[in-house]
């Protein structure tokens, strides 16, 4: 088994499995930025379910990414305390600029 340890390169665990995403789904409704209004779905002016959302990473997948955890495991990064759900201009915002959205505030988020 992988454990990532010894292995050249940056460690990448694992995206979360469907189990998951869809416990992830069945948990919320709203974007978990505080106060944003944005559903996870929207409907197009076409009349499809569009997904309007992203399951952020409070720790990084990637070693060296945003809010990155060496001492994480595997499946605790891949798990569902570790997630959480984002409209997508939202991800990208805790995303690229992390030094505003440290792991505390997010876990504070996903209890609220
Ligand atoms: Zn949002």
């Amino acid at each position: 088994m992988n454990t990532g340890e010894g292995t050249i390169g940056p460690v990448e665990h694992p995206v979360p499995t469907d189990a998951t995403i869809k416990a992830l789904y069945g948990s919320a409704l709203r974007c978990g930025f505080p106060e944003c209004m944005q559903s996870l779905y929207r409907v197009s002016e076409t009349g499809e379910r569009i997904l309007n959302s992203e399951v952020a990473h409070i720790h990084a997948r990637r070693e060296g990414g945003p809010r990155w955890n060496a001492a994480m495991s595997r499946e605790e990064n891949r798990g569902f305390g570790n997630l959480i759900l984002l409209c997508k201009p939202h991800a990208s915002e805790v995303d690229d600029t992390p030094q505003h959205f440290p792991a505390e505030l997010l876990r504070e988020w996903k209890r609220a």
